[in-house]
């Protein structure tokens, strides 16, 4: 066992989150005896001889770094600590979410391959396979979210990845995660669930027997607004070709990042605790306002995935849809101007509470009729509640919706 494995007490249970998320992939000395992880700024690894070089290159099981589009010692670390999180055996970090999601792609698929989305998938997720994977001949299929048998039908011999997200963005739809494993392994088919919404707080996917969990780290896990990076976790196995396409596309992070991440991660299982509480609070708040027509919450009794969230999730997040009854998009937008406390922008997960219209943000280049089609509404508005005092978000948006 290596230094960087938290042994259990003996006697004890296995370490639970909060202890991985501060101690798990770290070694127990550090460079300097420092108590947090160095940043190595350096593009390159020095060898003290030939002899060095010849050992490294012959070497199966690399215990030190070559180069820096290969790898860093910090970035290591915190792989180590996300796989932990996740349960998973290996993490293989990017430069962001996108990168993340278009690596893993092109790693496993090839021409003739086809793949199937539920189409409440991220959006930049769903043009890169219709607009780019074409290009390589790798056909996409997009099935209504959560319809399994859909799903189910459109499977055929050259079918090599079901995705989905979960819960998504910005419906908060909730995939039965055992449903749609199980759907894959039937089949002999892969599977892959963006969790970023979901976080390895809320949801456990590889534990229902997904094989790949991908998450934008640039929201939850990292935390703070601060940085973009993603990672993909799965079987060693399945990650080894993940991680030589890494080295060959380079889409990786700067080792300050890898930094800004580690930090981010010591408080994961508290922030999350304080997301759940103020996403919670702020759904009832919402719900039993009159001026809300309609409030997209999985930790809600009225919505629609309730009770598959209730079986399957710890916590409902800190992300929410809202819609204001009979309001066009400019008294909709009052509404977003009046609160206090969030600031306007895209991007969720953070510390601090982000508000937007999904129809004037993310949809903006669609039509009337294309945003209506997949259920984007000029009366909606998004929250990411981040971690500030749950009465202080609930009375801001209060005085917003009643003044
Ligand atoms: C933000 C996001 C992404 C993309 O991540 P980036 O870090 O912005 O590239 C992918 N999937 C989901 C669900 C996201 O919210």
């Amino acid at each position: 066992m290596s230094d960087h494995e938290i042994l259990p007490n003996r006697g004890c249970a296995p370490p639970r989150l909060s202890t991985l998320a501060v101690h798990a992939g770290e070694e127990r000395l550090k460079p300097g005896n420092a108590i947090t992880d160095a940043i190595f700024c350096t593009a390159t690894y020095t060898f003290p001889d030939t002899q060095a070089v010849l050992d490294f290159v012959e070497q199966e099981e690399q215990t030190r770094e070559e180069y820096g589009r290969y790898g860093n010692p910090t970035e290591k670390v915190a792989e180590r600590k996300l796989a932990a999180l996740e349960g998973g055996e290996s993490a293989v970090l990017f430069a962001t979410g996108m990168a993340a999601v278009t690596g893993l792609l092109l790693a496993k698929l090839k021409a003739g391959d086809e793949i199937i989305l539920f189409n409440e998938c991220y959006h930049r997720t769903r043009q890169f396979c219709r607009e780019h994977l074409t290009k390589f001949g790798i056909r996409t299929h997009e099935i209504p979210a959560c319809d399994y048998d859909r799903m189910e039908a459109a499977i055929g011999p050259s079918t090599k990845l079901l995705v989905s997200e979960s819960p998504t963005n910005p419906h908060l739809s909730v995939v039965d995660l055992e449903r749609f494993a199980e759907l894959g392994r039937r089949h002999g088919v892969e599977t892959l669930i963006d969790a970023t919404l979901g976080t390895p707080y809320n949801v456990r996917p590889l534990e229902t027997g997904v094989d790949y969990v991908l998450h934008s780290c640039t929201k939850y896990l990292a935390g703070h607004n601060d940085m973009l990076a993603g990672v993909v976790i799965g079987s060693e196995e399945k990650m080894a070709e993940v991680r030589e396409l890494r080295g060959i596309l380079g889409a990786i992070n700067s080792p300050h990042n890898f930094y800004l991440l580690l930090r981010g991660l010591k408080t994961f299982e508290l922030r999350m605790q304080r997301h759940n509480e103020n996403g919670q609070a702020l759904a009832e708040f919402l719900h039993a306002h009159p001026r809300v027509e309609k409030v997209f919450y999985p930790g809600l009794p009225s919505h629609p995935y309730h009770e598959i969230a209730r079986r399957t999730m710890k916590g409902f997040g800190g992300l929410l849809t809202f819609q204001i009854k009979g309001a066009d998009w400019r008294r909709t937008a009052d509404v977003v101007d009046r609160v206090r406390i969030p600031r306007i922008g895209p991007s969720l997960g953070g510390v601090e509470s982000i508000i937007e219209q999904p129809s004037l943000m993310s949809y903006h280049s669609y039509t009337q009729e294309q945003r209506e089609a997949v259920g984007i509404f000029d009366n909606m508005i998004r929250v990411s509640c981040g971690i500030e005092n749950p009465e202080d978000l609930v009375a801001d948006f209060a005085q917003a919706l009643d003044s």
